[in-house]
């Protein structure tokens, strides 16, 4: 059970007030978003990016307030219940970035982003990474003064990186990647591909068709459609209004159902974790998921562990009067290619190792932004064995860096290797698993979720939370073992 804020405690109050306008004013941001990619009229962008750039700043001059320091600070060293401690670490988490960044540079991080999107953009319809060049590198150029003025302890990149994993550092991560590199070779090597039909490809399923296919998927894993919506945007996402508020999107590829289905699936992973946090940090800073990887975790385990087993398709495969394996061979092909969103769960972790690894290199100073195009061939060579013919289908084909998401990257394989570690304990727990998955029963795969992870919200980091479900630190033995057993 998750443990109440205590209140009482006119220091925690401060602490809690505070964070519950920020919570609010996030939500309003949040919906500004929402409609911005869903519903809006194009042309107002303009004001909508106003409005989102005065709520920004009226966010960050709340979260600088002279009162949240001298709360953390009277606070720090007193003893306190688990979640008092946890509202403690990441109001001052969120303080101390806050306040070591000079307004200055956080206006010329916001212009470098949208400069670099634009010529992002410019540089794809092109096909030229020489138009993104520039910004890029200026891009980088402030994200390393970020971590000057942040501060860190061995490796810059272990202050980006924190933004989005706290607790992971660089050292830790570094292993990790070598040693799949060398497992995933491996498994590439023994994977044998079956010839496939085309069930849920083909141009066989109307738009009306894959909405309704999708939403019964959605509600089965238990999806509240009293608490969330499904809408239609570019690029499928889940967005949080609030504990009894999270929202997914999708798209309808014309002839793809299976994009459509595992998006639904991926997405609806993620929102079952934020509609799962306790009531009791309700509007807090901690009523959100611990960390990205974390919250990949959610999203690739419903969509890879269980939308893409056996079980899951003798369940669903009547509906496309298709036989389960033959779905379940259609939608687990392995092939090593060009493009990171088109990959399968094994060569996956491939592409994002190469974009670690350059993201790395560029915040430590040890390559140059003019070098990209080369060192991306060369490793694309090296660990996949194919050659982009040219920068789209190579360096340009990620928003991240444009946007100056930097450090970003390894919580998506983090998020494999964490789903992995969880499902093996979870497989112990629940009798049967695979039985409840053939006959569409999730509800004890969600209770166990709920229970040992989604309730807590960000009260443990992710490395302590890992620690307290697994009694086990990240071992990503765990998703070689999974892999090897699915594919070898
Ligand atoms: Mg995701």
């Amino acid at each position: 059970m998750v443990s109440q804020f205590t209140a009482t405690d006119p220091d925690i109050k401060v602490l809690l007030e505070i964070s519950e306008e920020l919570f609010d004013i996030g939500g309003a941001t949040a919906l500004l978003h929402w409609d911005q990619e869903t519903y809006m009229p194009p042309k107002g962008v303009l004001h909508r990016s106003r409005q989102l750039s005065t709520l920004s700043a009226i966010y960050h001059a709340r979260l600088i307030d002279q009162k949240t320091g001298e709360a953390i600070k009277k606070l720090e060293g007193k003893n306190l219940n688990e979640t008092d401690a946890a509202l403690v670490r990441e109001m001052k988490r969120a303080y101390d970035r806050a306040t070591r960044l000079p307004e200055s540079l956080v206006r010329e991080m916001a212009k470098a982003q949208s400069v670099g999107l634009e010529s992002w953009k410019e540089a794809r319809n092109q096909n030229k990474f020489s138009v993104f060049k520039g910004s890029l590198q200026k891009i980088i150029e402030l994200k390393i003064e970020e971590t000057r003025l942040i501060g860190y302890k061995d490796s810059p990149y272990d202050c980006l990186l924190d933004e989005y994993e706290p607790s992971l550092t660089t050292a830790q991560i570094e292993p990790i990647f070598e040693y799949l590199k060398k497992e995933i070779v491996q498994i590439l090597k023994k994977h044998k591909n079956k010839r496939t039909k085309e069930i849920l490809r083909g141009k066989k399923y109307s738009k009306n068709s894959m909405i309704k296919i999708t939403e019964a998927m959605l509600k089965r894993m238990g999806y509240d459609f009293e608490e969330g919506r499904q809408d239609l945007s570019a690029h499928p996402f889940t967005i949080n209004f609030g504990n009894h508020d999270v929202r997914i999107t999708n798209r309808y590829l014309k002839n793809d159902l299976g994009s459509s289905i595992f998006s639904a699936i991926h997405e609806g992973g993620h929102a079952l974790y934020e509609l799962g946090i306790s009531e009791n940090l309700g509007g807090s800073i901690l009523a959100a998921g611990t960390s990205l990887g974390i919250h990949e975790s959610q999203s690739r385990m419903w969509e890879n562990m269980i939308g893409r087993s056996l079980p899951y398709w003798k369940f669903w495969a009547p509906l496309f009067k298709a036989s389960p394996r033959e779905i379940y061979d259609e939608v687990n092909k392995v092939s090593s290619g060009l493009i990171r969103v088109d990959a399968d769960e094994i060569t996956y972790n491939l592409h994002i190792a190469i974009r670690f690894e350059i993201e790395k290199d560029l915040i430590e100073e040890k390559i140059k932004v003019i070098d990209l195009p080369e060192i991306w061939k060369e490793k694309y060579q090296r660990y996949l064995g194919v050659t982009p013919p040219d920068d789209a289908s190579g360096i340009l084909q990620d928003i991240h860096w444009a946007q100056g998401s930097i450090g970003y990257f390894p919580t998506y394989t983090l998020g494999n290797l964490y789903a992995a570690q969880f499902w093996h304990e979870m497989k112990k727990d629940i009798k049967d698993l695979n039985k409840h998955i053939e006959s569409g029963n999730f509800a004890p795969i969600l209770n166990w979720l709920r229970q040992n992870i989604h309730q807590y919200g960000s009260i443990y980091q992710a490395r302590d939370l890992v620690l307290k479900v697994s009694k086990n630190q990240l071992d990503p033995g765990y998703f070689v073992n999974y892999l090897k057993a699915k594919f070898c």
